[in-house]
């Protein structure tokens, strides 16, 4: 028998959750992020379900090729831009858009051959300081594309650092204002967390001709001509635990499981696992789940920041106990046989994070936050060794409920 442990990708979720970004969004056109090869889901597997999107927001070239070999005829933006000139034959080979963020890309542009010029996003550093051209910079770097024949259409954008947080957006999109009030071309600024929180936030006054769609009522609002959607595609709440998935409406779109290998039965006193980190306070149950730190499963979920991480066995909420090892780790079962009247068997259900069997959902975020991550990290983080399987099955009742 192969060992338990799988992934499973639901393919209704993400279509789902494409669709609750949309009404947020809903004049603007929308980037489905799929870096990190789709968060961890496998740029395949959900390919056919975000083909929904406007387009496809990939990091290199690999992702890119990969979208065109699947037959995606439609935008493809490489959100980083050219690692290197050779990059740009591939641009205008796969016609793809592309992120340009420094003079040296710019660089690259003017001395590119092509027979199609190419669409760009300027980026503009509005207060991030990762990538994108310093306020003072900007319009020189536009007035450099704008005199570029390889440049067909410049848009404009910027990325959020405090989307998610108490600091907001305000101040950069007041600076994305003031530097690009009276540019022509399509904006795009919003990230998962700006999408949920403040797409409807004011985006000042606009004087340039506006090449986007006619019928655009969105223009004067943050979401602008588009978004850009990752996190929230895959089930995640970017603002957790100020808000959880369930409340924003997105429905888990990965789950790991996997079954219980073997039960001990601990007396008050005996330990468990490497360190002998838990000390069992009473004579209890505990399970040991076929699932560790190189499945991707973060090892710090031990209780390093507090209590364990939850888990789900059989469908019932309980907690990683002792040290998370390499291929497994040991949970409590005592709230199992309180919530069943009986101790589980070898064989049953273990949900790390996502969907039980049962319906119950443990959300990727809980498991990320007992762990002192976020969930971006555990979804990309899923191990090459865990076999995934993709479902497509219509949304039960109860969606989006936290076990
Ligand atoms: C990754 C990325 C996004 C998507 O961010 P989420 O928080 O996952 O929605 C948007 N824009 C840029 C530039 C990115 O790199």
């Amino acid at each position: 028998m192969p060992r338990p442990i799988k992934a499973t990708i639901h393919v209704n979720a993400l279509r789902h959750n494409l669709g609750r970004i949309r009404v947020c969004a809903p004049h603007s056109r929308v980037w489905a992020v799929v870096k990190a090869n789709a968060y961890g889901h496998g740029l395949a597997r959900v390919f056919d379900a975000l083909r929904g999107a406007d387009g496809f927001a990939a990091l290199d070239l690999d992702e890119a090729k990969r979208l065109r070999e699947m037959g995606w005829r439609g935008p493809i933006l490489l959100l980083e831009g050219a690692f290197e000139l050779r990059d740009l034959e591939w641009c205008s080979r796969l016609d793809l858009w592309h992120t340009v963020h420094c003079d040296e890309q710019i660089d690259w542009l003017a001395t590119h051959k092509t027979q199609v010029a190419h669409r760009v996003f300027l980026k503009l550093n509005s207060g991030m300081n990762r990538l994108g051209f310093a306020p003072d910079a900007f319009r020189s770097a536009w007035t450099r594309l704008n005199a570029l024949t390889q440049v067909d259409e410049i848009s404009l954008m910027t990325h959020f650092s405090d989307a998610d947080g108490a600091r907001g957006i305000a101040q950069q999109v007041a600076c994305f204002d003031t530097v690009t009030a009276d540019l022509a071309g399509a904006r795009t600024l919003c990230n998962s967390a700006a999408i949920l929180r403040h797409a409807n936030a004011p985006l000042g006054a606009r004087d340039g001709p506006h090449t986007e769609a006619p019928g655009d009522t969105q223009r004067g609002h943050v979401a602008a001509d588009w978004v850009r959607a990752g996190i929230a595609l895959y089930g995640s709440a970017p603002d957790f635990p100020e808000c959880t998935a369930a409340q924003w409406g997105l429905l888990p779109t990965m789950t790991l499981s996997s079954k219980l290998l073997a039960i001990q039965s601990l007396r008050a006193g005996d330990t468990v696992g490497y360190g002998s980190t838990f000390v069992a306070p009473e004579a209890m149950g505990v399970g040991v789940v076929a699932c560790g730190y190189a499945d991707g499963y973060p090892r710090h979920a031990s209780g390093s920041f507090g209590e364990g991480a939850p888990v789900l066995v059989n469908g019932v909420r309980t907690r990683v106990i002792g040290r998370v090892s390499m291929d497994m780790l040991t949970v409590d079962l005592r709230p199992v046989c309180e919530a069943t009247g009986v101790m589980p068997m070898a064989g049953a259900e273990v949900v790390l994070w996502g969907r039980s069997a049962t319906g119950a959902v443990l959300p990727v975020d809980e498991v990320a936050q007992a762990s002192g991550t976020i969930a971006y990290e555990l979804l990309c983080a899923l191990a090459p060794r865990v076999p995934v399987t993709v479902v497509d099955e219509p949304a039960v009742a109860g969606d989006g409920q936290a076990a």
